[in-house]
């Protein structure tokens, strides 16, 4: 028998992690969603800037995976335009106005909070712009997704979307909510609670191109 000290954890690791996301991939592929995998980020974004024209206008919903890739800073460098909310400086109005830019945009870039092994898209929201966007407006989505995304179920997608997504932007934007403060979803009624919409894609929605980029790291919430 080969001893961990021969084989390495991390090998391990990456393989188990490659079997599950390669797995996932078929999946989404079986649902009609467009899906591929990488090894790296740096393979991902490579990718990311192929697909994208410069020419092409880019909104970003609410995604640290995405920030966590650095792709919007190579977008910007090489000329694309591209409409985010997290810029500083947006008043209320000017942020509902680039929420909605983004969700016009020729490419939407975001993450989700869960993916099933059976190929759902599961993600909850506060406003609701990112899984608008997501089901319908930009012609092209893609959703980049890191292993730490990848759950059974349904059930165990909708419990991780809460328990650790949305626990941990509560802390990232200081919510008023129990959690932020506790670490802990007690799905809450909180005045500022952020769990408002809910949505499981199951299956890609007509009239858009939605693609799935799979990658063997842990990114985002
Ligand atoms: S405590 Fe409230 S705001 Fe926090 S994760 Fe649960 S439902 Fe969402």
């Amino acid at each position: 028998m080969k001893t961990s000290k021969a084989r390495g954890f991390n090998t391990a690791r990456d393989w188990y992690h490659e079997c599950v996301l390669l797995h996932v991939l078929k999946s989404l592929e079986k649902r009609n969603f467009a899906a591929s995998y990488f090894q790296t980020i740096d393979a991902m974004n490579k990718n990311l800037l192929k697909i994208i024209p410069r020419s092409a206008t880019v909104g970003v919903g609410g995604s640290v995976t995405i920030r966590e890739l650095g792709i919007l800073e190579k977008l910007e460098k090489r000329g694309n335009t591209v409409f985010h909310h997290w810029k500083k400086g947006l008043t209320e109005t000017t942020d509902r106005e680039m929420r909605i830019q983004e969700g016009q945009a020729d490419y939407y870039l975001t993450s989700a909070n869960a993916i099933t092994l059976d190929g759902d898209i599961i993600n909850i929201d506060g406003i609701g712009n990112r899984v608008a966007a997501m089901i319908y407006g930009p012609q092209n989505v893609i959703i980049t997704v890191g292993y730490n995304k990848i759950v059974s179920s349904i059930d165990d997608g909708m419990r991780r979307s809460k328990d650790i997504a949305a626990v941990m932007n509560a802390k990232r934007i200081d919510a008023k909510t129990p959690c932020a403060t506790t670490g802990i979803c007690v799905d809450c009624n909180a005045k500022h609670r952020i769990c408002r919409v809910t949505t499981i894609i199951q299956y890609r929605p007509w009239q858009t191109n939605i693609s799935v980029m799979l990658v063997n790291k842990e990114l985002g919430f």
